[in-house]
């Protein structure tokens, strides 16, 4: 309560080292072994390992089997703190894959500043509130001075949706060019723009309209000329370009900084827009700038925002130019019940407090660079690239070097080794070969030295078997 009293952090100082230990430890078993300590009643369940099973054919009662359950024996979580997860049988997990409680899992600045506006007024953008107005000017100020108006929505997807609408109106147009395995979200819109999914499993194939560029070697295609490029509905060019800006479900994919500026001085010469998806990549996540389209020094039309903008409170933005805004201006009433409100606004204000007060940016290009390295330094025959920046990494596993085939079989069972050794990853990328870090935002170097360990290990044990 007093983080500036010399006096009290003298004593304050040790206590905040020993919880700091205790929350990598694992405080839920830590609290339990007290109670029980102190003969004090506590509720450990008995037989976890049933209840969990038995709760996962509850849920398979009342969900279709399209609602998937990570891993393949899925972990029933109790409680969170910062880049730490406990479970139910006692376990501690290092979070190295989740960016959407970005600042840290229940972290405490936020959660205090959701419970007290949350007690405080909790309405709509129809009223006037201070926290609306001050979290815009304060996100506003980090994007370049032509970004300058905003909308609230609730999630990625919704602001998929709602940039497409921005795009058509502003252009009078309705076709798109997406990058291959770009996922842009789960409404019928956003599936429209997303390879990853309608060229998936299940998936109806490209819609009218779509023109999907190659991420061949890892950047925007093959160069063509400005005459050869291929135009969406007849000849009409497309409303916008949209792209993730270090595409993920592709497996963490940098762009080709060249490529990027070509494409997007292409579509502004064709009258079209450049929407960034920041979904994944957004709010220093990428260590050197807060913004991930930075890395390719181009300046979005439009750009959408969600997942760790609010840390986990279901919130999303789309932040555009004047002009575009205004071309949507026709008269009919832009609203989102939940969109902005004062609850939401609250917390994602102190998100970019936290990222400032506590470094974040700098962590990320510190802790990044140091795991890029070391990744890098593991020699394995299996490992293909590792690439990604900042704390949006990628390792993309092969059968053979030469031939490049792809190889999910070993990268899903380090995921699935990992996990018994207290890591949480996935895998991601067309061919599922690639793992997936991105850790929330306060993961240390320590815990990058931890995970260098346990990943070499694994990968020094199976090259043995393999002889
Ligand atoms: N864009 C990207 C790049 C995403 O990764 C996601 C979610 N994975 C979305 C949009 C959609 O966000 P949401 O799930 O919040 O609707």
């Amino acid at each position: 309560e007093q983080p500036d009293s010399e006096y009290h952090q003298i004593s304050a100082k040790p206590s905040q080292k020993l919880l700091l230990r205790w929350m990598r430890a694992n405080p839920l078993l830590f609290k339990e072994k007290m109670l029980s300590a102190c003969n004090l009643p506590y509720t450990r369940k008995e037989i976890v390992e049933e209840s969990t099973a038995s709760k996962i054919t509850s849920r398979k009662k009342f969900f279709s089997s399209n609602m998937s359950l990570s891993y393949d024996e899925p972990i029933e979580m109790l409680g969170s703190a910062l880049q730490y997860m406990y479970s139910a049988d006692g376990k501690t997990y290092l979070d190295c894959v989740n960016n959407i409680p970005h600042v840290g899992h229940c972290h405490p600045k936020v959660v205090e500043a959701g419970q007290k506006q949350m007690a405080r007024l909790n309405t709509n953008s129809r009223y006037v509130y201070d926290s609306l107005n001050e979290y815009s000017k304060k996100l506003l100020s980090s994007f370049p001075d032509s970004l300058s108006k905003i909308f609230f929505v609730n999630s990625g997807s919704a602001a998929t949706d709602l940039a497409v609408r921005l795009a058509k109106k502003h252009t009078g147009r309705d076709g798109f060019q997406v990058l291959e395995h770009a996922y842009h979200g789960n409404t019928s819109t956003a599936i429209a723009l997303s390879p990853y999914k309608f060229d998936g499993k299940g998936g109806g194939g490209k819609g009218d309209g779509i023109q999907v560029l190659g991420l061949k070697a890892y950047g925007l295609g093959i160069k063509t000329p400005d005459s050869r490029l291929p135009r969406c509905n007849r000849g009409i060019p497309p409303a916008a370009f949209i792209a993730e800006s270090v595409p993920g479900c592709a497996g963490q994919v940098l762009l080709d900084k060249e490529q990027m500026q070509d494409r997007v001085r292409w579509i502004r010469k064709h009258g079209g827009l450049y929407i960034a998806d920041e979904v994944q990549t957004g709010f220093a996540r990428v260590g050197k700038y807060f913004w991930g389209f930075e890395l390719y020094d181009v300046v979005p039309d439009i750009v959408i925002l969600g997942k760790p903008i609010a840390n986990g409170h279901p919130m999303g933005a789309v932040v555009c130019s004047n002009e575009v805004a205004k071309s949507f201006e026709t008269g009919m009433e832009f609203f989102s019940s939940f969109g902005g409100n004062p609850v939401s606004c609250e917390i994602a204000k102190t998100v970019l407090e936290v990222i400032e007060d506590e470094g974040l940016q700098a962590n990320a290009l510190e802790v990044g660079d140091f795991l890029l390295a070391e990744l890098k330094s593991i020699k394995s025959p299996g490992i293909l690239e590792v690439r990604g920046t900042g704390l949006f990494i990628g390792i993309e596993f092969v059968k053979n070097q030469k031939a490049e085939e792809p190889d999910p079989e070993t990268a899903s069972a380090i995921v699935a080794e990992m996990k018994n050794r207290g890591f949480l990853l996935s895998t991601d990328g067309p061919y599922e070969n690639v793992i997936k870090f991105k850790p929330p935002m306060c993961f240390s170097k320590e815990n990058a030295k931890e995970l260098i360990k346990e990943l070499t290990q694994i990968l020094l044990t199976s090259r043995q078997t393999d002889n």
